[in-house]
C-alpha cells in the first residue's frame, strides 16, 4: 500500500535536488569562491586537497542569499526555487489518486512552511522530507475527526439507549459484510454482545457469507430470504436484540450501484425504519476518483458518520487515504487492509503519513 505514492514524492523530491546540483555545477567550488570573493577565506590552490568539510548549498539561489548562505551555512529557497520544488510535487499526488482540492491544500502548507524555513546546507533531502512530511500531516489534521465507534456504543449501553444501531452502506463488494465481521469482532473483544442482521438479500451468497461469520465470530444472525425486505429483516433483528438483551445491531445492505434510484431509495427506507446510531460507508480504496462520488451521493440522501476505506493492502496509489475526508467531508474510521477479521486499522493520520513517508 502506498508504494506509488512514496515512490513518486521521494523521486520528486530527488530529482529536484540532482537537477539543482547539476544547474549550479560544483557547489563547493561556488562557494569557495564566493567566500574568496567577500574575504572570508582564500581559494584552494588548483590541484590541492579539498577539506573534507560540509558541502555546502546544494539548491540555486539569488547571489545575496548565496553569500548569507556561505557565512551562515544555511539557506532559504527562494520564491522561483520553492515554487519549482513544490509544483514538481503535484504529479506525483495527482496520479497517485490523491483529489485536486487536497493536493491544492498540502502545496498551500507546503509552500509556508518553506517559505518560513532556512535548510542547513547539509542533509537537504531529509529537511526537505520533513517539510513534506509536517505539510501532509496538518493537511490531514484539517479533516473533521471520526467518531470512535466503541467508544459511541459504550456511552449509548451506558445511557440504557438500546440496542445501538449500526448499519453498512456502500456499492456491491467493496467489503461491507467482512467489515461487519471485523467490527463485530473488534466489539467481542472489548467485551461488547452484537448480533448481524443480514440485510443484504439482494446479492447471491450474502446471506450466507453472514452466517459464516457469525458463526465464526459466536453471535446469532437474524436472516430472511433473498428478495425479502431488506428493511424488515432489520425490523426483526432489532426486536429480537431487545428481546434477548443484545446492546447491538449490526446491519449489513446490498449494494448495487451507488447511483441506482432504487438502491438509494432501499437505503432511505432502511434509515427509516432501522433509525441507525452509526452510520458507516464502505469503500474500496482502489476505486479511486470514482469514491469521492459514491460518498457524495450517498450523503445527499443520509447522514454518514464515517468511511472505512478497505482493501488498502490491494492499492498501490493510496491516494484516497489522503484525500477522501478532505474531500467529502467525511472522516475515514478505519483502514482494511486484509480479509481476517483483525485486518482492520484505526486511522490516524500519523499511520498514513508514516506509511507514505517513512522516517529515516
Ligand atoms: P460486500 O459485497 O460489500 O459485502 O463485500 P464482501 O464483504 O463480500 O467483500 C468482497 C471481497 O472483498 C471478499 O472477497 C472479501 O474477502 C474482500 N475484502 C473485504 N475487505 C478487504 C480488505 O480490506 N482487503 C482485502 N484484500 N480484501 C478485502
Amino acid at each position: 500500500m502506498f508504494d506509488e505514492l512514496r515512490k513518486k514524492i521521494s523521486n520528486a523530491v530527488k530529482g529536484f535536488i540532482k537537477k539543482e546540483e547539476k544547474e549550479i555545477g560544483k557547489p563547493a567550488d561556488d562557494i569557495a569562491a564566493l567566500k574568496a570573493e567577500t574575504g572570508t577565506e582564500k581559494p584552494a590552490a588548483r590541484g590541492a586537497q579539498q577539506e573534507p568539510g560540509p558541502k555546502p548549498m546544494e539548491i540555486s539561489l539569488s547571489v545575496g542569499t548565496k553569500i548569507k548562505g556561505a557565512f551562515l551555512d544555511s539557506i532559504k529557497l527562494n520564491d522561483a526555487d520553492m515554487e519549482r520544488f513544490v509544483e514538481g510535487l503535484r504529479p506525483a499526488l495527482l496520479q497517485s489518486d490523491v483529489s485536486y482540492d487536497a493536493t491544492d491544500d498540502f502545496l498551500g502548507i507546503l509552500k509556508g512552511k518553506m517559505s518560513d524555513s532556512k535548510f542547513k546546507s547539509r542533509n537537504i533531502r531529509e529537511q526537505m522530507m520533513e517539510s513534506v512530511r509536517e505539510s501532509l500531516l496538518e493537511m490531514l489534521g484539517r479533516t473533521k475527526p471520526g467518531i470512535d465507534i466503541v467508544e459511541r456504543i459504550r456511552q449509548k449501553i451506558s445511557l440504557g439507549e438500546v440496542p445501538v444501531r449500526v448499519l453498512f452502506l456502500g456499492p456491491n463488494g467493496t467489503g461491507k459484510t467482512t467489515t461487519m465481521g471485523k467490527i463485530a469482532m473488534m466489539l467481542k473483544k472489548q467485551g461488547i454482545m452484537c448480533l448481524f442482521s443480514a440485510s443484504d438479500t439482494f446479492r447471491a451468497a450474502a446471506i450466507e457469507q453472514t452466517e459464516h461469520h457469525a458463526k465464526a465470530i459466536g453471535i446469532p444472525v437474524i436472516k430472511s430470504t433473498y428478495g425479502a425486505d431488506p428493511a424488515s429483516v432489520a425490523f426483526d433483528a432489532i426486536a429480537y436484540a431487545k428481546a434477548h438483551a443484545i446492546p447491538v445491531v449490526l446491519i449489513d445492505t446490498a449494494g448495487r450501484q451507488e447511483t441506482n434510484k432504487n438502491l438509494v431509495n432501499e437505503m432511505t427506507k432502511m434509515v427509516r425504519i432501522s433509525k441507525p446510531d452509526i452510520t458507516i460507508f464502505i469503500g474500496e480504496s482502489t476505486a479511486g476518483n470514482a469514491l469521492a462520488g459514491q460518498v457524495q451521493e450517498f450523503s445527499k440522501h443520509m447522514n454518514i458518520d464515517g468511511i472505512v476505506l478497505t482493501k488498502l493492502d490491494c492499492d498501490a496509489k493510496g491516494g484516497n487515504a489522503v484525500s477522501i475526508a478532505h474531500t467529502t467531508g467525511v472522516p475515514v474510521l478505519f483502514f482494511g487492509v486484509g480479509e481476517s477479521y483483525d485486518a482492520l486499522v484505526p486511522y490516524t493520520p500519523e499511520f498514513v503519513v508514516d506509511s507514505i513517508l517513512p522516517a529515516g
